[in-house]
């Protein structure tokens, strides 16, 4: 990927998650690793107003080129993650509804429904507050994550990471689909839940699904 494809992606994938209803506002931020860094997406930008010479590159140990806009809040969450999570090369963070909903209950996503899978795990964790931008919060995100595609941050909102952008996107929503789904089984009595060895042959068959 050159860098113009990196900035161009980081700029339509933001506008996407607008568009698809999946965060608003200057909320959210996207990354993708680049080089010994990566670039993220700036801070406090509304997504309408993003071009791609906004996007920051934040080089491995932190630092920023002068001139260059200010970049996420939140970028130690996404170099923490860079540095520890050798299979991520693109992280969304955003502020979906119904994943803020249960953030905001400190309400995990149990195994309700196999595509709670695609997290990488049987249920989706809430990671612990923190004070957005800090590095106690970029902590409990990376501890919380655990190998895992996806959780929730408690008191804010959702955070997926993937190999690829178009992955991390996919993630994200269908994290977010989990989310309401879970909502609304509240309202109907609870959900039935699916066992632990059932949601393990989920991930095996997720190894295999789909075009090879
Ligand atoms: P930024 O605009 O700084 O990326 O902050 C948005 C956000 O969601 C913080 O958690
Ligand atoms: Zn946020």
């Amino acid at each position: 990927m050159s860098e113009a494809e990196a900035r161009q992606q980081l700029v339509d994938a933001m506008r996407t998650l607008d568009a698809r209803g999946l965060n608003r506002g200057t909320s959210g931020n996207i990354s993708v690793r680049f080089e010994s860094g990566m670039f993220v997406t700036p801070s406090g930008v509304a997504p309408d107003r993003l071009t791609p010479d906004l996007m920051v590159f934040v080089g491995g140990d932190g630092s920023v080129a002068e001139g260059s806009a200010r970049p996420s809040s939140e970028w130690r969450m996404h170099l923490g993650l860079y540095k520890r999570r050798a299979d991520a090369n693109a992280i969304v963070h955003c502020h979906a509804r119904y994943s803020t909903i249960l953030a905001c209950a400190h309400r995990e996503i149990p195994p309700l429904h196999y595509m709670v899978a695609v997290s990488g795990g049987a249920r989706v964790p809430v990671a612990p507050y923190a004070t957005f931008g800090s590095e106690e919060l970029a902590e409990g995100v990376v501890r919380t994550l655990d190998g895992r595609y996806a959780c929730l941050m408690a008191n804010h909102g959702l955070i997926a990471l993937a190999p690829a952008l178009p992955v991390a996107m996919a993630i994200a929503e269908e994290i977010e689909e989990q989310a309401a789904v879970y909502c609304g089984t509240l309202a109907v009595g609870g959900p039935k839940l699916l066992d632990e060895a059932e949601m393990e042959r989920i991930i095996g068959a997720f190894r295999q699904y789909g075009q090879r």
